[in-house]
């Protein structure tokens, strides 16, 4: 039964796509009060978060599963 063969490219799939996820660098550019703005270095979008380190997903990511 190959199930240990199953399970080692199942998480070797989940590495390889945990590596290509890069992830976004957030520089504040505003925002005033809970809510802050960040500008993605990488992707050039702009999103508001109540966290200092930016949001944790690119909004890029969210607009290209809509589309
Ligand atoms: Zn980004």
């Amino acid at each position: 039964m190959p199930i240990l063969l199953i399970l080692f490219i199942v998480l070797f799939i989940g590495i390889v796509l945990h590596k290509r996820r890069k992830p976004c660098k957030w520089e504040r550019t505003g925002g005033h009060g809970e809510l802050k703005e960040f500008t993605c270095k990488y992707c050039n979008v702009t999103a508001f978060s109540t966290q200092y380190d930016g949001p944790p997903d690119c909004k890029r990511n969210i607009k290209d599963a809509s589309l």
